[in-house]
């Protein structure tokens, strides 16, 4: 039986990744909803390409756009939705098999939520959304049925490395000693700790390994991805924070351990490949051609595993702080690095006072549980307004 998938954020990175694994795998996939934000043409490509029965641009201008551009072409199959009300119900429709969460950022958490059915693989790269609502975004999974897998690479080697679950992404952690999380470390993780002031986005952007939107490629270079990361492993496995050991890895080889009780260490390895993950996924408990080169081990010759400096890296520092003291502190510390990340990205501050930003936000307001999602929302919006105005203060 072919599954039937909705992406949501088919334009991006993960999108075309997702994409690309499902084109090598037609019998098995098709491509039944695509969602976007503003990128009319490249959805238009590909409507082309995968003739999808629905999609939705939370720009209503730029969905006009794509209306036009079907209606010329003859493309009349494809259904058009637009705004954010649209965005944030598609993935609800029926018939879906599998929904693959690749939005970024917080914009992701409504359309996640609403995609989340009995039955469905739920594929979660937007990490943010999970950060965002945590406890509440697993006990919708929970109360649904609903069958969540890890798209991020290190929650999938985890995922992999676990004692093989019984029940769906239900981690058995019988005998696990240690979650070892690795990070590259991103382009600055040599540079001199004084040359990371002037640093630009597009250096920022420019990751050793791996190719990614914009938005993840700054957390990598400041190490928020990683405390992100973090605190989605706790949910995603249901661990401590002391359960979980970051370890830097420059070569993005390995792309996360488990070590157990009895000494053994399982470790999941592969070319820094995104299309890996998504296929894996798709596939569980099955396997599926990816793409990918099979890992050459004669022309990596060397894996490197270090501590992570704090000093260099005040992000990571300050999502361990944010998960150690739990209720909302991690929801403003998402919101705080959504806009500083944005604000560096837009030349209004400098890349050293992406920390400052979230630093000074995560200052200024109290923590509290949050319960439902009216919370989650009306405290991430109050961290984005706090967030902006330390911001304006500093592009003084
Ligand atoms: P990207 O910037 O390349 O793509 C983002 C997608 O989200 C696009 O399709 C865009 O149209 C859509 N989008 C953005 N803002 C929106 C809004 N307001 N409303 C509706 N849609 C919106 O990002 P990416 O690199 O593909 O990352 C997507 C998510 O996956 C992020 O949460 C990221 O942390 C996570 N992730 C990415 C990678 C990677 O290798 N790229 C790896 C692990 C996890
Ligand atoms: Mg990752």
């Amino acid at each position: 039986m072919v599954s039937r998938v909705c992406i949501l954020g088919a334009t991006g990175s993960i999108g075309a990744s997702a994409l690309d694994v499902i084109g090598r795998n037609r019998d098995e996939y098709s491509v039944d909803i695509l969602t976007a934000n503003t990128n009319f043409q490249k959805l238009f490509q590909l409507c082309k390409q995968h003739e999808p029965s629905i999609v939705a641009m939370a720009c209503a201008e730029s969905a006009e756009k794509l209306k036009s551009l079907l209606k010329e072409n003859n493309m009349l199959q494809t259904t058009v939705l637009s705004g954010t009300e649209a965005i944030n119900n598609v993935a609800s429709t029926d018939n879906i098999d599998i929904v693959i969460a690749a939005i970024v950022g917080s914009a992701g958490l409504l359309p996640t939520l609403s995609g989340i059915k009995k039955n469905r693989k739920i594929l979660l790269a937007n990490k943010e959304a999970l950060v965002m609502s945590g406890d509440l975004f697993m006990s919708v999974i929970e109360r649904e049925g609903a069958i969540l897998l890890p798209v991020d690479s290190e929650h999938n080697a985890i995922f992999q490395s676990l004692p093989q679950p019984t029940e769906f992404a239900k981690t058995n952690l019988k005998g696990v000693h240690q979650i070892l999380l690795t990070g590259s470390g991103g382009p600055f993780l040599k540079e001199p700790l004084e040359a990371l002031a002037s640093k630009t986005p597009d250096e920022a952007c420019a990751h050793p390994n791996w190719d990614m939107g914009r938005k993840i490629s700054v957390d990598s270079a400041t190490m928020m991805n990683k405390g992100l990361e973090l605190i989605e492993a706790c949910y995603l496995f249901n661990v401590a924070i002391e359960d979980v050991e970051i370890v830097i890895h420059p070569q993005s080889i390995v792309h996360s351990m488990v070590s157990y009780l009895d000494g053994s260490v399982i470790a999941q390895m592969g070319n820094p490949d995104m299309r890996t993950p998504i296929a894996h996924c798709l596939a569980w408990p099955k396997r599926i051609d990816a793409g990918v080169k099979p890992l050459d081990f004669y022309s990596i010759a060397k894996l490197e595993f270090q501590n992570p400096d704090y000093e260099r890296y005040p992000c990571l520092r300050l999502a361990i702080e944010a998960v150690k003291i739990g209720d909302s502190a991690p929801c403003i510390l998402n919101a705080a690095n959504e806009i500083a990340v944005d604000a560096f990205l837009s030349d209004r501050i400098k890349f050293t006072e992406i920390a400052k930003v979230i630093e000074t936000t995560l200052n200024k307001m109290e923590f509290e549980p949050l319960l439902n999602i009216e919370q989650i929302i009306s405290t991430d919006k109050l961290a984005r307004n706090i967030a902006n105005a330390i911001v304006s203060e500093l592009s003084l």
